[in-house]
């Protein structure tokens, strides 16, 4: 089977299932039971501030540990979560988690970071989101200002007033918002202008032509010249190289987050090299 060359263990499965209604109702069984049996982690990936070169904060990333396949990256199964509806009680098993995390990092005597969450359109529709977050924070006794929700421009295409009372009600308790992938969107400016927001994420796909393609080095500069002016904060994700770093630097980006430093890792193992990829333990 050439044309499956490259796909992972759970592509593959499921390309065998021809019929798309038989496939699409196993698969959320299995989503389902990955639920109910535990199957979600969380990995976590540093985001640096360059010029201290410490740890500001993590994002979580969701992956699904399945007995048989392995470990599946959250593309392969969001887009499902997302049209069953599942996605929202995953999400709120990922806010949870990702809450009760950040303070076990806090409790470990780690400097306090944000934790940044992503959040799916549907999700945030749901009309209990805000009580869902609030809870979170509850239950595992975080400080809002260290939970930060990452929300994507899809976000705004339908009810936009609402979103915007949504997250007015979040920013008031503290928590604190960006925009992921920005950029890639649509009517992004719109945004900047209408919603209670702290941070734009500049898309990794911008930033991995940065040194060879001036389009890509062009946006990224509006970008951060951009939030500047209307005192955002701005962080660049997928950052690989020292070519990047330094392109980035020389623009005045002051966060990042990429390979460079770490990939996504699970916490423990974050635990053991923390204070070394950065000088996040030096008080
Ligand atoms: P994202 O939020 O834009 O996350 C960044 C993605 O880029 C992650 O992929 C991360 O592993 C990857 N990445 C980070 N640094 C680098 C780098 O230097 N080079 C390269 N090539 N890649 C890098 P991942 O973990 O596969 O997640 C993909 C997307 O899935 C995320 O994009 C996010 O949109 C979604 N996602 C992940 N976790 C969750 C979740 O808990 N809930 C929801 N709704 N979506 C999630
Ligand atoms: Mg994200
Ligand atoms: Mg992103
Ligand atoms: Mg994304």
């Amino acid at each position: 089977r050439v044309k499956e060359h490259g796909k992972t263990g759970f592509q593959r499965y499921t390309a065998e299932m021809n019929d798309t209604a038989i496939q699409t109702l196993i698969m959320e069984e299995w989503l389902n039971k990955a639920l109910e049996e535990e199957q979600f982690v969380l990995f976590y990936q540093p985001q640096i501030k360059i010029e201290s070169n410490r740890i500001i904060g993590m994002e979580a990333l969701l992956r699904w540990r399945h007995p048989n396949l392995g470990l599946i990256p959250p593309g392969e199964f969001i887009p499902l979560a997302e049209e069953t509806g599942l996605i929202i009680p995953i999400g709120e098993w990922v806010l949870r988690t990702a809450c009760k995390q950040n303070v076990a990092w806090q409790q470990a005597g780690f400097e306090p970071m944000k934790m940044a969450v992503n959040i799916s359109p549907i999700q945030f529709h749901q009309g209990c989101f805000v009580e869902v977050v609030l809870d979170a924070l509850q239950e595992s006794g975080l400080d809002p200002q260290y939970l930060e929700l990452e929300i994507t421009e899809g976000i705004a295409m339908f009810q936009v007033d609402q979103v915007i009372h949504k997250l007015q009600i979040l920013r008031n308790h503290g928590v604190q918002i960006s925009i992921d992938d920005f950029g890639t969107g649509y009517s992004s400016l719109t945004y900047l202008k209408k919603f209670p927001i702290h941070k734009l994420k500049i898309a990794q796909e911008f930033v991995r032509g940065l040194t060879f393609d001036p389009d890509d080095a062009a946006i990224v500069q509006a970008i951060i010249a951009m939030a500047h002016s209307l005192k955002l904060d701005v962080i660049a994700e997928g950052v690989e190289t020292n070519e990047q770093l330094e392109f980035l630097t020389s623009v005045e980006c002051r966060e990042i987050q990429g390979y460079i430093y770490s990939r996504p890792l699970p916490a423990h193992e974050l635990t053991h090299i923390m204070p070394t990829i950065a000088a996040h333990h030096v008080g």
